[in-house]
């Protein structure tokens, strides 16, 4: 029977066909699909590619928690410049990326502007500083009156010291938009004409990386081996899966993948319907030095979050919960009237310089591994991030590098592994845009 657009019922469920013993194929296999990996597979598959999508649970790691702030200007942390350029360039991609989708597809995309808030004194000189370094990187950062921001905000709280309007900080909901991208990746293969549309989203752990000569992790990856055995044969395989990435076998001898498990604790919670809007913007504020934010959703519940935490726990901290409620009442009191609707903790998958490892990954010979793009450790940024990483991803695949993002290669951490010329085999260094891609 010929599958319909409408007919996904089975679609995502284990199949005979993934799960049995004879091999599938995809012109890319995506390990992960976490909101990184499911970017990246949709990005080629509107770039013509037919993708195979490899998760137990999609969009249960980091994804899940993440509260979906696309926040480049009030995110700029000290000394991480070279991810400015990254941050900023993706959330201008955003809205292109949202035009990718059909427009009645739910995504909480949302333009609402950001306030920043300060507690005390001690907030609002640290708010100032930071600032000063926005403003030398030319992000725009407007400082309002308590009056202004309370007039923009009604449910802002009288005693804060300071506020700032960030018009280019906007949000997401991850949730949402994973199971919007997971949805279109079914569709879209439906529509390619894809014989068994139910590859592209494989509910299975992988193993590891297969490669052109078995035993030499060097030559060309072919596909993935799942947990199970069975084989997914793929021209590029994209390793995607955040944490997990460097738990997979047959990854590149030499190279080193140093992401490590930064928990986080957020909360949900509903506004009660005499306090909505609690807020339209996204309220960020440093409490007492700590950093505590409440981002509106339109279904009437708000996120606050989130801990910051590498004491290994990954269930969800009472003390970070504590904190999170206690500090959010001083921006915004009437968070204590609001229903807890949800705890949750997940880890962010942090790096040695807070930027992700994105890109190809050289051989002992210095070129290339052909086949293989690394796209993990995303940190505290991988949903603002996924519209970049998907083009970077897109231009590799269509042998096209980008000098920009060659400070973030993923075997930077790699001392055995150099790039033939520190720009990376397929680099054209006259040629800093290639325009054409090689499908
Ligand atoms: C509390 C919190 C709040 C956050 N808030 C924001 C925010 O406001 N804005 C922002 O930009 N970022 C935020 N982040 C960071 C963001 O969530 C992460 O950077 C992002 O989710 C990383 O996406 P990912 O797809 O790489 O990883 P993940 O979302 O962790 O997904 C990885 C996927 O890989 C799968 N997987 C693992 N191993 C295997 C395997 N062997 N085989 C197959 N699949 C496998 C997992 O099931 C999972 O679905 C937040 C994170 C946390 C924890």
């Amino acid at each position: 029977m010929a599958r319909t657009v409408q007919d996904f019922s089975t679609i995502g469920t284990p199949s005979s066909d993934v799960t049995g013993a004879d091999a599938a194929s995809a012109d890319v296999a995506v390990i992960g699909g976490g909101i990184v990996g499911l970017g990246i597979a949709w990005e080629a598959q509107r770039a013509g590619r037919t993708v195979t999508v490899i998760d137990p649970a999609p969009a249960s790691g980091a994804t899940f928690a993440a509260a979906g702030m696309l926040a480049p200007v009030s995110e700029l942390h000290y000394q991480e410049e070279a991810l400015l350029e990254l941050t900023l360039a993706s959330a201008a991609r955003w809205p292109e990326f949202m035009a990718s989708l059909p427009a009645e597809v739910e995504t909480g995309f949302n333009t609402s502007p950001t306030l920043v808030l300060g507690a005390d004194p001690a907030d609002r000189k640290a708010l100032a500083d930071l600032r000063d370094v926005q403003l030398r990187h030319g992000l725009d950062v407007v400082p309002l009156t308590i009056r202004e921001a309370r007039a923009a905000e009604p449910m802002v709280g009288p005693h804060i010291s300071c506020a700032y309007r960030v018009e280019a900080d906007h949000q997401v909901d991850p949730r949402a938009m994973a199971g919007a991208l997971r949805t279109q990746l079914l569709r879209s293969a439906v529509e390619q004409g894809r014989t068994e549309p139910e590859q592209t989203l494989v509910p299975q752990t992988a193993a590891g990386l297969l490669h052109a000569e078995a035993g030499n992790t060097h030559s060309a990856v072919t596909g993935v081996q799942l947990a199970d055995g069975t084989e997914i044969h793929a021209r590029e395989v994209i390793v995607a899966n955040g944490l997990g990435a460097p738990q997979l076998a047959g990854l590149p001898e030499g190279l080193v993948l140093p992401v490590r498990a930064v928990h986080g604790d957020i909360l949900r919670l509903r506004v009660p319907a005499h306090l909505r809007p609690l807020t339209t913007a996204t309220i960020r504020g440093l409490v007492r030095g700590l950093p505590v934010y409440i981002v509106p959703r339109g279904d009437g519940t708000v996120v606050i979050g989130a801990s910051s935490r590498e004491d290994g726990s990954a269930g969800v901290s009472a003390g970070g919960v504590h904190q999170l409620l206690r500090d959010a009442q001083v921006l915004m009191p009437a968070v204590a009237e609001l229903e807890l609707l949800e705890m949750t903790a997940r880890a962010r998958p942090g790096t040695p310089d807070n930027a992700p490892l994105l890109g190809r990954v050289a051989g002992l010979d210095g070129r290339d591994i052909a086949g293989l793009i690394i796209a993990t450790g995303f940190f505290r940024h991988g949903v603002l991030l996924m519209p970049i990483a998907a083009l970077v991803a897109r231009q590799l695949l269509g042998n096209i590098t980008d000098l920009a993002w060659q400070p973030f290669r993923p075997d930077r951490f790699s001392p055995t592994l150099k790039p033939a010329d520190s720009i990376g085999q397929h680099s054209d260094p006259t040629d800093n845009q290639h325009s054409k891609e090689n499908p």
